[in-house]
């Protein structure tokens, strides 16, 4: 393991004495055969922390089929994990932040020299006054005429060797999950379901393949009613912890801490739960979050890095 600074080396200290918080051997991605869960992106929005902003990869046999939110940094991480723009069946945006979404265009434009010629689904949230919806993100983007990046409008139209992008907008108020993928030919089935995060819309999503169930909560308070039953018997669940307990009330709106998180995943009872989107004060203290953690949750704990690879 390369230690890139001392805050990394105090992190790395903190995780050999946390050893049976992270009893899971390494997986190495992308594996030959089978499915795993690669970790992109595990840090937030500041760029003080040395990681990529959240991103997610689902690996099936070899390829990289799945892709959950495309932070900032996650461009980079996506080529150092071998993944390949037209292996990509899904990409998933949970919500309109930059540290979840805006690499996404430069994702887009690496994919222009792909040799992809099949149509890509893409699913996110629906907007509200103060946040655009999937459709309209897009079009701020591709639009012909007004979109920053127009160059790029054939993945609205599939014109100019662009390959069409298939959006799917979820309503983000709605109770029940929506099914945004069900494709006989890939084997993979997804779900969405809104998450609360402040006045932000955002969507959370369950990647299933086979009878393995992949959970990715994004940011979010985790004040919802029904998504411990969303998360159910997840083989793994991915869940954000940026703030500690003691945090104040609006960034309470927006995260989860960790007894509440704690709370979550006792009642979902997953096979391992994925602690992610660390921040600067996290690494310096990251015994402050996962410490409370373990005190409210007993189940497998793997905490995040860059690249980290998850088995089931
Ligand atoms: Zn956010």
């Amino acid at each position: 393991m390369m230690l890139r600074s001392s805050r990394a080396l105090l992190w790395f200290a903190f995780l050999l004495t946390h050893a049976s918080a992270c009893a899971k051997a390494p997986a190495s991605c992308p594996p030959d055969e089978g499915v795993a869960l690669q970790v992109l992106g595990s840090g937030g929005p500041i760029a003080d922390d040395a990681r990529a902003s959240s991103a997610y990869l689902l690996w099936v046999d070899g390829k990289a089929r799945v892709l959950i939110d495309a932070g900032g940094g996650s461009f980079l991480r996506f080529g150092e994990a071998g993944a390949r723009f037209a292996d990509l069946d899904f990409v998933g945006l949970s919500h309109f932040h930059t540290d979840h979404s805006a690499d996404f265009p430069a994702l887009l434009k690496s994919g222009n020299f792909s040799g992809r010629t099949r149509a890509l689904a893409v699913a996110g949230p629906s907007g509200n006054s103060r946040f655009p919806g999937l459709i309209e993100y897009l079009s701020s983007m591709l639009d012909g005429d007004s979109g920053a990046y127009a160059y790029l409008n054939g993945y609205l139209d599939g014109s100019g060797r662009l390959v069409q992008l298939e959006p799917v907008e979820v309503d983000s108020s709605a109770a029940e999950p929506a099914l945004v993928m069900d494709n006989a030919d890939n084997g993979l089935q997804i779900h969405a379901l809104g998450v609360p995060h402040g006045i932000v819309p955002a969507i959370a999503f369950r990647v299933t393949t086979g009878d393995l169930s992949f959970v990715f909560s994004s940011d979010q308070n985790m004040s919802g009613p029904g998504y411990a039953e969303f998360a159910r018997d997840a083989t793994a669940l991915v869940v954000h912890m940026p703030i500690p307990d003691d945090a104040g009330d609006a960034a309470k709106s927006l995260h989860a801490v960790p007894s509440r998180i704690a709370e979550t995943a006792s009642a979902a009872k997953p096979q391992v739960l994925v602690v992610s989107h660390f921040m600067a004060r996290s690494l310096r203290d990251p015994a402050q979050g996962v410490d409370v953690l373990q005190q409210h949750y007993s189940g497998e704990i793997v905490l995040a890095e860059d690249l980290s690879c998850i088995a089931p």
